[in-house]
């Protein structure tokens, strides 16, 4: 058995980060400044798309994309049942009400039929979750939209590499969300993108995410002379500083070669497993490219003879530490005491966020490592 903890989602972190990191330290520029614009720039570019904002989370993303999208109190939005609680604070703290639709099981998105079923003359959005980086139906979901007028939000925090039908995922609706978080893909600690091929859109978001202030108050952290600023609107306090984007910066350099260690752990996971009596991902779809950003797999008691929670608590003693990706949301006291989910009519997201659990894949993983995961379950399910 492994003699340390592996610890779950770490980023890995290299040099030239260290060093960009330090370079705004010793200029004493912390806050939002020119490495901010270079990081939108090039995440602009990455994405081929025309407009990116900067933001210190991608809950401030989804934040933001609602309220640019001019929803309403009692407006409904249209989200998954499967995703992290963030998803659905967004669409709330916008103020309006998230209306849940259950998944498919192979490939854990949305269901575009559960989505028509949920349409009202409330519905405003439909904020797609392209679970674990495996890209949504984009096309029905696409033209269900603009058959009901519906605007369309990507959640893509697992799906930075993601492309549908040779399109980068976040550029097909109207908004894409992004997230660099610790366990991400790539990271910034703390950190959030907005991209758009809308210049007014992506200018609203801008001066949401400061304050309200116009956007060219933006222009205040240059040294370009003195500007007064004017509040247009009550915004937030949601920018991202250079320390942050100094991180970003070269994490996206290598973001390729990252993507292909997970592919490879994937593969290797993908393998390994295929003997095992568990339920492993569904093999990607045609014309699209999965970001890998989720290993993973489900146990089921009457075919594995061991509980998910006892499987977890397995693999914590063999020293490898797993996630829940996640519970589904109608199983969370508060959205289910507040909105009155069934769980009857999610059955898909309920049976699988009491089966799932995510598997290490960071790029930070060693051959080692990899097997020692590989073991564990095999020791485990023997
Ligand atoms: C991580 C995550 C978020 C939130 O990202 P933050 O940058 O931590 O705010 C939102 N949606 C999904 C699906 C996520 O996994």
């Amino acid at each position: 058995m492994r003699n340390t903890f592996l610890v779950f989602g770490q980023p890995l972190i290299e040099q030239a980060e260290i060093d960009e990191f330090l370079d705004s330290v010793r200029k004493s520029w912390l806050g939002t400044g020119e490495k901010v614009a270079q990081f939108e720039h090039d995440f602009a570019a990455y994405k081929k798309v025309n407009y990116a904002a900067a933001v210190n989370s991608c809950t401030a993303a989804l934040h933001l994309s609602c309220l640019a999208l001019d929803i309403h109190r009692g407006d409904e939005i249209i989200t998954t049942a499967m995703t992290f609680c963030a998803t659905v604070n967004a669409i709330i703290h916008a103020g309006a009400v998230p209306v849940l639709a259950d998944i498919k099981p192979e490939t854990l998105n949305i269901d575009v039929e559960e989505i028509r079923k949920k349409i009202t003359p409330k519905t405003k959005a439909i904020l797609v979750v392209h679970f674990a980086g495996r890209p949504c139906n984009m096309d029905a979901i696409m033209q269900l939209a603009r058959q009901h007028h519906l605007y369309v939000i990507e959640d893509c925090a697992h799906a930075i590499e993601s492309e549908y039908h040779q399109q980068p995922v976040g550029t097909i609706g109207d908004f894409g969300c992004f997230s660099f978080y610790a366990t991400k893909n790539i990271t910034t600690g703390e950190g959030g993108m907005v991209i758009s091929n809308n210049e007014a859109l992506i200018a609203r978001i801008k001066t949401l995410a400061l304050h309200g202030l116009t956007q060219d108050a933006w222009s205040r952290f240059s040294d370009a002379g003195y500007k007064h600023y004017f509040v247009v609107e009550a915004g937030f306090k949601y920018n991202m500083m250079d320390l942050q984007a100094a991180f970003g910066i070269h994490q996206l350099k290598r973001i390729k070669l990252y993507h292909e260690k997970r592919q490879h752990i994937w593969n290797t996971y993908q393998t390994a497993f295929k003997t095992l009596p568990i339920t492993t991902p569904y093999p990607d779809e045609p014309h699209t490219k999965n970001a890998y950003h989720l290993y993973t797999i489900r146990i089921d008691k009457n075919l594995c003879g061991i509980s998910r929670e006892d499987f977890l608590n397995e693999m914590q003693s063999r020293n490898i530490g797993c996630g829940v990706h996640y519970v589904a949301i109608p199983q969370h006291p508060y959205y289910r005491d507040t909105y009155h989910y069934l769980e009857s009519d999610y059955p898909h997201a309920i049976k699988y966020g009491l089966e799932t659990i995510s598997l290490p894949i960071s790029p930070k993983l060693s051959d080692e490592d990899v097997q020692d995961v590989i073991d564990a379950l095999q020791d485990i399910l023997k």
